[in-house]
């Protein structure tokens, strides 16, 4: 495996424990006594490593920099003011986004959490990492095989932890890969799951005990994803008039996931609309918690040496297309996802060339001084945002994946997007039909016959034709129970 850890030395001139004033410099804070006891510490560890060959040759004391990715489940694109969502929805991120890259057309590719963290993780699209599957013919874990960034990351010297609220960014799926722990709160119910605020919290308690390294740190939030039961303050501001009256009411519990999946829900504007309310106030309750993470990371002084990610794996349907919740088509409303990457150096622009969350993996790497490994099949955006220079080609976005049944597959270009998967393709100009209005595939069947040809090319590039499959999961009683308890099973059978 490729690395170049960004030593305070010059590497060429072999690792060597780094002086005081040139790290200081590069990590860009003041000298602070505790701070520096640590870096002196490190240092002297860097030092012993080059001093006994027995040291491990993968894992020099790197100077960073750090990197936390905040991974916001279930956050549709435009659910933030500054892409066309509620007012004061979204301050925080808003802001973050303002310092940093922004990318206004990232796509995710897959509409649920398991394929669509793995592409994030491994920079691969579903069909050549293989995780997946879906309720009825079961799941399929992220296959030891991949190279994650965490591993990447971890193999280099960062200190790696994850923060998680969900079952599929656990062990049995594969996707703690690289992780040296993983705080995982699994709840039995949705109506149980770790909230916003403590996860902030353990991020900071882990912030606070950290190892005396640079790190890399992923921190998922759960609240946008059902239920939809945002907190007193934030549901008097978001929630419709009855909710206000009722301030019990929930909306996502495991009944409505099933009844919706059974048809024995309808989905009434007036039940959207109350859903949509809910779930603008959790987005606004999470938003405040991100902007209470990053306090920390400033209040700690790691801002100048630390890289924030800040994505979805999916949205959520109001209704767009006849439908509510996720994993079930690749409309916008689930693939379209915020994406910010603020870096130590990098100027804060906006970015309106589509970009996937394959891409976030190579530039992060690069942001840091490591070269990728050579499985990561994204772009590596970082000159590009560091220059204000045309992102490299893109050949395509791929999505795949149907949580609900036989998958889904669809492939985007600078102007059409198809879908395959359903009783007939689909075809979207989706510069000129962001809503996906407009299907166009009978009308343009040399763009369809193009689109499946680019797409099939693309994927045979990858090693990744006919689509791979990861192992299967068999998760224990008990977290069959839980994904059961969110609706996560079962739906078709009328339970
Ligand atoms: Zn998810």
């Amino acid at each position: 495996m490729h690395f170049r850890p960004r030593f305070c030395t010059d590497p060429a001139a072999g690792p060597r424990p780094p002086r005081r004033t040139e790290c200081e410099a590069e990590r860009g804070r003041p000298a602070r006594p505790a701070a520096y006891r640590r870096f002196l510490r490190a240092g002297l560890v860097a030092g012993l490593c080059a001093a006994f060959a027995a040291c491990p040759s993968k894992s020099p004391v790197p100077t960073g920099p750090n990197v936390v990715v905040i991974a916001i489940d279930t956050l549709r694109a435009d659910a933030l003011s500054s892409q066309g969502g509620r007012a004061g929805v979204s301050p925080r991120i808003d802001a973050l986004a303002a310092s940093g890259a922004r990318f206004r057309a990232a796509f995710s590719h897959a509409p649920w959490t398991l394929p669509s963290f793995s592409s994030l993780y491994t920079s691969l699209p579903p069909q050549a990492h293989g995780a997946g599957g879906n309720v009825r013919e079961g799941w399929r874990a992220l296959g030891e095989e991949q190279t994650t960034i965490a591993e990447h990351f971890r193999d280099a010297g960062w200190a790696t932890h994850a923060i998680v609220n969900v079952d599929f960014l656990t062990e049995p799926f594969g996707t703690a890969q690289g992780f040296d722990d993983v705080d995982a709160r699994i709840a039995n119910d949705n109506h149980e799951v770790r909230r916003a605020g403590p996860t902030t919290d353990a991020a900071l308690r882990w912030l606070d005990a950290r190892p005396e390294r640079p790190f890399f740190l992923l921190v998922h939030y759960f609240d946008p994803h059902a239920e939809y039961d945002p907190p007193a303050p934030w549901r008097a501001r978001f929630a419709a008039e009855p909710d206000r009256e009722s301030s019990g009411f929930r909306f996502g519990a495991r009944e409505h996931v099933v009844n919706h999946r059974n048809g024995r829900m309808p989905l009434d504007a007036a039940t959207l609309a109350r859903a949509r309310a809910l779930y603008d106030g959790e987005v606004a309750y999470t938003d405040d918690e991100v902007g209470r993470l990053l306090d920390g990371l400033a209040a700690r002084g790691l801002d100048a040496h630390t890289i924030v990610v800040l994505t979805s794996d999916h949205g959520e349907e109001f209704g767009e297309h006849g439908s509510w919740e996720h994993g079930h088509t690749h409309f916008d409303e689930l693939l379209h996802v915020p994406l910010v990457i603020r870096a130590p150096g990098l100027p804060p622009r906006g970015v309106d060339e589509p970009v996937g969350l394959m891409d976030v993996a190579p530039t992060v790497c690069a942001l840091a001084g490591l070269a990728p490994p050579p499985s990561f099949r994204g772009r590596d955006l970082a000159s590009a945002l560091r220059d204000g220079t045309p992102l490299p080609p893109l050949a395509g976005l791929a999505a795949y994946g149907n949580f609900w049944g036989p998958a889904i597959e669809s492939w985007r270009e600078a102007r059409w997007k198809r879908i395959d998967g359903g009783a007939a393709p689909l075809l979207f100009d989706w510069i000129a039909d962001p809503r996906e209005r407009d299907e166009r595939a009978a009308a343009e069947p040399a763009i369809l016959a193009a689109s499946r040809a680019a797409c099939q090319a693309f994927l045979a590039e990858l090693g990744a034709v006919p689509a791979r499959r990861g192992a299967a999961v068999r998760p224990d009683s008990k977290a069959r129970e839980r994904l059961e308890s969110v609706g996560y099973t079962g739906g078709e059978k009328g339970r």
